[in-house]
């Protein structure tokens, strides 16, 4: 069900508890602004999921509320999970969805990394 990108953040939900350790996760990658595991159901041969470690419902509310130490630590960390899976060569995709319309189901903000195979001109 998607969620309304203006809600509050709900502490509750299910990024949140994999955050705190008190639901299992493939991690990846965790540094002092980003936790990183494998999507619990993937779209493509690759697919993982980044997220801040700070409370943000989404892209929206990231880009806009969090210091530019965060947005930092948060975007080089994507790029280093990306690396390290080898998908710099051939290649991967990044995306965010926001919203309703953007389809965004867990209200924290996350980053697929979609890699492992050609992806095509669209992926949902
Ligand atoms: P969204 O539509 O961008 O919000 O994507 C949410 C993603 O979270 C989906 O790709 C789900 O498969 C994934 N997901 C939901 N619950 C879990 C979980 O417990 N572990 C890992 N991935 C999850």
């Amino acid at each position: 069900m998607p969620i309304d990108a203006t809600e509050p953040y709900d502490a509750d939900n299910i990024f949140a508890k994999i955050l705190r350790g008190e639901i299992p996760s493939s991690k990846v990658y965790e540094d002092e602004w980003a936790y990183a595991f494998e999507d619990i159901n993937p779209q493509a041969e690759i697919h993982t999921l980044v997220i801040p470690k700070g409370e943000y419902v989404s892209w929206d509310d990231f880009s806009m509320s969090a210091s530019a130490e965060e947005i930092a630590g948060f975007v080089r960390a994507v790029g280093k999970v990306a690396r390290d899976k080898g998908l710099v060569e051939p290649g991967y995709r990044l995306l965010a969805n926001v919203g309703a319309h953007g389809g965004q189901e867990v209200p924290h903000f996350h980053v697929h990394i979609f890699g492992g195979q050609p992806l095509g001109r669209m992926i949902a």
